[in-house]
């Protein structure tokens, strides 16, 4: 039988196949290209592309693609094959290093947010190196960011790759005050835990709102829900563990390290986390994931479902980021470390991502903004929209000790000094875990769980980077002009913690009181909707940051809004019409049906013995009667609601009209609806009801 070790990478061009297919000369000159962005010559490109296309053939691949990641949230792909026309009439296999680095992809109906006019309609896609190119079906796939002509980035791999470029520069900075010379680079890793879930494919084919918005635009609660707690690491299902085997294998394959995996909360909700990694790398890597989930559940008969919030009700699903910064040398920058002065530059860490985390607050709200999203931030399951961070008790003491210049009660010496000898050393927190909290650190990393499932996880790592990028070059400013060194970074750890004290909260993140006083008391913003956020994005702090380290240009900020609200419009736009749609061709027609049998009994059976009262038929008929007058009603004036978009006075204008008025109006005819459902008998029922969809897969 085939070990995983032997098949672990089989589709990846990875280093074992570099090493053993590319001249040392060339392996040494790309090498220093994916480790320290140096430029490739066009020689090496044709001498990769050459080994690369002779691998990917013997591996059965007939096609290579640039594959990139456009602003839709997905990935995009063009085939190309690698055929060229030979005189004598056959065919030969090519694949130049012109084609390896650049691209043109006919890319005129990807979203430019006004970046690229439609008639120039061609961006191109670059080569990134750094992640290794793979094969899906008989496709080279390459790993590229996406740009207008104009060298606008039209693609999350761009900005992701910046954004790290402003981490690693700022943090050698400070790497070299503390004395480290021989670090080569720093970078961000990221380990993605990502939930889903699984239902059958019959029952998702059966719903229209499944099909076309990713989630149920209807449905009462089901008689059996979570509250039993029983699906939570319980055994995992035969048909969900036959799954979950090929999923593995199939990422395994890729070079994906999936690594754990068990059942959620919600009925049919699962898990899967890979190992961490590089960031970009992790970005290429989930959405993969996400891709290939989908493509082995269809396999099964069954359908994954990513979106933040399938069900009503019931527990949504999100993406943990756990997120860190390592050196070339394995250090990793936020582990509490074995001396004291390790653990000043620690400590210096550390403030710079409170710093960040308080001062971008709105950064990262909106990172983790869309339609769905706004589903699950805020519903008791979920961090709530309110971002706040966790330290754990020791961290803390520390801190407040700092802060007050009061002993700490593990130091030896008197004062909380940061002197080289005076810092006691202290102990990962790995115990002490707060699930309510949407930013904690956890022992030697930070996880970010606003996230949503099916969010790129590209957007809340740009803005983790750029953030904490910025805060580590206003430390490095100040620190490499201090004449004393240790006391410029006592007082500044000192100054951080007084200044954002506030952003720290280890208590319960759910609970309303704190809502209240993280916004009454403590000045904390609360975005709740995609709405309400995705403006701030054109803050001048937030414009000044993000352009100051080269992360994003004005430009391509301002399309990145608009293309952000328009997929919130966009997106219950089609929501809104998917329910018009159910209610007038599915749900009034079985209602109205359903009454009128209904009240067929009643004449029958009064025609059979007049003195029958048929007091429940009657009163059925009634109450179905109402509720449809009602479900006709709302959709009447959700669908005028929908009409009246068309004249909104631009795309904030629209998105404040989708928050107001379409989004209520959608509760509202499903409220009506959903009590409908609790009336008609299941025969009459047009779609699979909740407890048939969660409890579809055995
Ligand atoms: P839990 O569910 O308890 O939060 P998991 O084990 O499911 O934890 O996921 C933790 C994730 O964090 C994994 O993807 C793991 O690889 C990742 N991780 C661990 N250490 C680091 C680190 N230093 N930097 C980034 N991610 C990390
Ligand atoms: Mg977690």
């Amino acid at each position: 039988m085939k070990t995983v070790s032997d098949y672990f990478g089989v589709n990846v061009f990875d280093d074992r196949v570099m090493k053993a297919t590319l001249s040392a000369k060339v392996y040494n000159s790309l090498k220093q290209t994916i480790d320290e962005g140096k430029a490739l010559d066009v020689s090496v490109a044709n001498a990769v592309a050459s080994a690369m296309k002779d691998w990917a053939i013997s591996k059965g691949a007939t096609h290579f693609t640039h594959w990139f990641q456009p602003l839709t949230g997905i990935t995009a792909e063009k085939h190309d094959s690698f055929i060229s026309p030979s005189p004598d009439g056959g065919v030969i296999m090519e694949f130049s290093g012109k084609e390896l680095i650049q691209g043109e992809p006919d890319a005129s109906s990807f979203p430019s947010g006004g970046l690229r006019a439609t008639f120039e309609a061609r961006g191109y896609t670059a080569w990134d190196p750094t992640s290794y190119a793979f094969i899906k079906g008989k496709t080279l796939c390459i790993p590229t960011a996406f740009c207008s002509y104009g060298g606008h980035a039209l693609d999350k791999k761009t900005p992701l790759l910046r954004s790290m470029e402003a981490l690693n520069k700022q943090a050698l900075r400070i790497l070299r005050l503390f004395g480290n010379d021989t670090a080569k680079y720093v970078r961000s890793s990221v380990g993605p835990e990502q939930e889903y879930f699984l239902i059958s494919k019959e029952m998702y084919d059966a719903r229209p709102d499944l099909r076309f918005c990713g989630r149920t635009l209807f449905g009462s609660k089901p008689p059996k829900g979570q509250e039993m707690d029983d699906h939570y690491f319980g055994a995992i299902k035969p048909k969900v563990a036959e799954f979950m085997e090929e999923l593995n294998e199939e990422l395994w394959k890729l070079g994906i390290t999936a690594k754990t995996e068990h059942n959620e909360v919600a009925p049919a909700q699962h898990e899967l986390a890979p190992i961490y990694t590089t960031t970009n790398v992790a970005t290429d890597h989930n959405q993969l994931t996400m891709e290939i989930m989908q493509k082995v559940a269809q396999k099964h008969g069954l359908a994954c479902l990513l979106h933040e919030k399938p069900f009503a009700g019931v527990n949504g699903s999100g993406k943990h980021n756990n997120w860190s910064i390592a050196t070339n040398e394995g250090q990793n920058l936020l582990s509490p470390g074995e001396t004291p002065y390790e653990n000043a530059q620690f400590l210096l860490f550390l403030c710079a991502v409170i710093k960040a985390v308080d001062d971008y607050q709105d950064l990262l709200r909106i990172s983790v903004a869309t339609a769905g999203n706004d589903h699950r931030l805020g519903a008791n399951e979920a961090p709530p929209a309110v971002i706040s961070m966790f330290l754990g008790d020791e961290l803390n003491a520390v801190l407040e000790a700092i802060e007050t210049d009061a002993p700490y009660k593990g130091a030896e010496k008197t004062q909380m000094k940061l002197g080289v000898d005076v810092l006691p050393k202290f102990n990962r927190d790995t115990t002490d875990r707060n699930r309510t909290s949407p930013f904690a650190f956890t022992g030697n990393k930070f996880e970010f769980r606003m996230l949503g499932s099916s969010n790129s996880i590209a957007c809340a790592n740009i803005m983790l980077n750029a953030s904490v990028a910025e805060s580590l070059k206003i430390y490095a400013d100040r620190l490499e002009g201090a004449g004393d060194f240790e006391a410029a970074l006592h007082d500044m750890i000192k100054k951080t913690i007084k200044d954002h004290r506030r952003i720290i909260f280890n208590g319960n993140g759910y609970d309303d009181a704190w809502i209240k006083e993280a916004t009454e008391v403590r000045g904390l913003l609360n975005y709740r909707t995609t709405a309400d956020c995705m403006p701030h994005l054109l803050d001048k702090k937030n414009v000044d940051m993000l352009t100051s380290h080269k992360v994003f240009t004005v430009d391509e900020l301002q399309s990145r809004c608009e293309i952000m609200l328009e997929n919130y419009c966009k997106t219950v736009t089609i929501e809104a019409n998917t329910m018009i749609s159910m209610a007038k061709t599915g749900i009034l027609p079985a209602v109205a049906a359903f009454a009128a049998v209904t009240a067929k009994n009643v004449i029958t059976k009064k025609a059979a013995d007049p003195s029958l009262s048929c007091v429940y038929e009657t009163g059925l008929v009634k109450k179905l009667t109402a509720l449809t007058d009602e479900i006709a009603e709302k959709t009447e004036q959700l669908q005028s609601e929908v009409i009246k978009l068309a004249d909104a006075d631009g795309i904030i204008a629209e998105s404040e009209l989708i928050r107001d008025r379409v989004l209520p109006k959608m509760c509202e005819l499903r409220l009506a609806a959903d009590e409908a459902e609790t009336l008609t008998a299941k025969s009459y029922w047009p779609y699979p009801t909740y407890a048939d969809i969660l409890f579809s897969v055995r």
